[in-house]
């Protein structure tokens, strides 16, 4: 038994490393990952044309796909035997709120738990200077715990921890998925033939700073943790709904 690493930063990145050093001293670790940058790939699995594996140094494989390729490959294939558990990052920057639609990250742990295997997404707040020691010392510390005891079923955890040295962090907060404010301007520029392009996500993070959210709970440095299921069913428009005619 193993533990099995991804992210959507790709295999180089230092969050990854952080993780799969610190994780060393508790189990197995394997790590399959992607051949380079795949933020915000979402859940996307490849299908239109093969993949390749190279394994870049002892138990660790770089796949030219998406966090997604990654554990199901690792899953269904490069692995002896089904991991313990799977953790996803550390990711260089937040995947808070409605974001987590868009996480790579996140979705290496979904595709976990599709599989059957208890997965765990983690990032790093910021934006430039990234110290992952804090975050890969809570890390190490929610698996340990999770060997342990495991996870409720169908239940992923999206962990974000704030940007502080760990004495700084007031400990954790079990929270729910917050409310993104979208003001992120496009940006407009011409290229040097004179043609107009399009750059998505100019403008800087803003969310609603609602009490019991991952903004929130970040926002008093307090590391969240969000239990996400994969059921998009929205149950409370489901009753509503009973008295559509059609
Ligand atoms: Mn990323």
């Amino acid at each position: 038994m193993a533990i099995l690493l991804s992210n959507d930063d790709g295999v180089a990145s230092e969050g990854l490393r952080a993780l799969q050093e610190k994780l060393a001293s508790l189990d197995e670790v394997w790590v399959v990952a992607p051949d380079r940058d795949q933020s915000a790939v979402s859940h996307s699995l490849t299908l239109q044309r093969p993949l390749r594996i190279e394994q870049v140094g002892p138990r660790t494989f770089a796949v030219d796909g998406t966090p997604t390729d990654c554990v199901n490959l690792a899953i269904n294939g490069i692995l002896r035997e089904r991991p313990r558990l799977v953790i996803s990052g550390i990711n260089r920057g937040a995947n808070l709120g409605d974001d987590i639609t868009y996480s790579g990250t996140v979705s290496a742990a979904m595709e976990a738990t599709l599989l059957g295997v208890p997965g765990i997404a983690v990032s790093l707040v910021g934006t430039e200077q990234f110290d992952f020691a804090a975050a890969a010392d809570f890390t190490n510390r929610l698996a340990t715990r999770l060997l342990r005891d495991s996870l409720p079923p169908d239940t992923l955890l999206n962990v974000n921890v704030p940007p502080l040295p760990a004495a700084a962090i007031k400990g954790f907060a079990l929270t729910r998925q917050g409310k993104r404010r979208y003001g992120d301007a496009i940006v407009e520029k011409v290229d040097p033939r004179g043609k107009k392009y399009y750059w998505i996500g100019g403008g800087p993070l803003d969310f609603v700073d609602a009490e019991g959210t991952d903004f929130n709970a970040v926002h008093r440095d307090l590391i969240s943790i969000t239990p996400l299921h994969l059921d998009l069913t929205n149950y409370r428009s489901l009753e509503e709904l009973q008295h559509l005619k059609v």
